[in-house]
């Protein structure tokens, strides 16, 4: 199938386009996948289509998701041959993924606009209940905050809320010269792995996160400063965690137990 690009279309940086086009890496990438034939997947940012034929030739019922109204007609004479393409228009940040789950949990993939790939995963990972797996393009940097562990540097809001959610798997990385235009950084293949059975549940998860978005707005406070609104001594002393700690020194069973804790005092 030909990757060339269709004359005419100028790469817009407003919806983070980078396309790839060097063959080896697209193939890891759909290996990585490892998509199967009556597999449920769905294609964030299909853009030209680098990664939409690989994955055609493996899944005929492929869904996409593409933002850029200029881009469906193109992808639409592309892949006239596929019938069973269902190309959606519109924008990951509003769709309803399980509008679009039948029963099969939904494998995620896309090599996403980095400009908005945060707030995606923290969409994304309100539906996991209807999500097998995402295997993601993203910044590099946005993979090791995901994979990070306590007392990392990378350690923060995006890691606790994925890793409560998900398994992470990062995979390999991808040099800027895989992508025309060439984004300025490192970029590398992670994949997510919603959880069967959430291994720390809390018992409101809104509170989790509100908890550790406040926590990580004071990142360079001890968590009695940080949390002094939130978490009286009293309760630092029955929950058992040292509030001289900084919040980044907490593991994400230590910040459920905290909001378990404050759920179980506010009555
Ligand atoms: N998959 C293609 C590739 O690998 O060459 C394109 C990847 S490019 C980094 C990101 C793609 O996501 C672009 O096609 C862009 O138009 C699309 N996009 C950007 N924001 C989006 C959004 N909010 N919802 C859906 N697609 C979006």
């Amino acid at each position: 199938m030909s990757r060339a690009r269709p004359a005419g279309h100028q790469a817009r940086k407003r919806f983070g386009q980078n396309f790839l086009h060097d063959k080896g890496v697209i193939e890891r990438i759909v290996r990585a996948i490892n998509p199967k034939g009556e597999d449920a997947v769905v294609e964030i940012g299909p853009g030209l289509g680098a990664l939409t034929g690989e994955l055609l030739e493996a899944v005929p019922h492929l869904q996409v998701l593409e933002i850029d109204r200029d881009l469906v007609p193109i992808l639409r004479t592309q892949f006239f041959n596929y019938p069973q393409l269902r190309i959606h228009q519109g924008d990951a940040l509003r769709f309803d993924f399980r509008s679009i789950y039948d029963g099969r949990p939904l494998r995620v993939v896309g090599n996403l606009p980095y400009n908005i790939s945060t707030p995606l995963i923290f969409r994304l990972l309100a539906q996991a209940d209807v999500i097998g797996d995402m295997h993601f393009m993203l910044q590099k940097e946005v993979v090791d905050r995901l994979a990070a562990e306590p007392g990392s540097k990378d350690w923060g809001r995006l890691s606790i809320m994925t890793q409560y959610y998900c398994k992470v798997q990062p995979l390999f990385g991808v040099p800027p010269g895989a992508f025309r235009p060439q984004p300025k950084v490192d970029s590398a293949i992670v994949r997510l792995i919603p959880h069967q059975v959430l291994p720390h549940p809390a018992k409101d998860v809104k509170l989790l996160a509100t908890l550790v978005r406040t926590a990580f707005n004071a990142r360079r406070k001890t968590l009695r400063k940080g949390l002094e609104q939130v978490v009286t001594d009293a309760q630092w002393e029955a929950v058992g965690l040292d509030k001289r700690l900084r919040p980044e020194q907490l593991s994400l069973a230590d910040f459920v137990k905290l909001a378990d804790l404050l759920i179980t005092d506010g009555g």
